[in-house]
């Protein structure tokens, strides 16, 4: 099975690899005092903006999209 299993949640600040990506957020924000995104659609959380943006257009996107492309 291949899925997002294989990404590593690795912190870029001090390189510890975490079991999860909530174990990563909490990490970051308690660790390194990271200000953490959140998704305002389903209350995800994102380390940065631009992992919060790419979630949003993956998975709340579907009404805006096909008129566009
Ligand atoms: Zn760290
Ligand atoms: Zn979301």
């Amino acid at each position: 099975m291949k899925f997002f299993s294989l990404k590593k949640n690795t912190c870029e600040d001090c390189k510890q690899d975490l079991g999860s990506y909530a174990e990563l957020i909490a990490h970051a924000r308690h660790a390194h005092k990271r200000t953490i995104v959140k998704c305002t659609g389903c209350g995800k959380e994102f380390i940065h903006e631009k992992d919060r943006l790419h979630h949003a257009r993956e998975e709340h996107e579907q009404k805006v999209k096909s008129r566009y492309r």
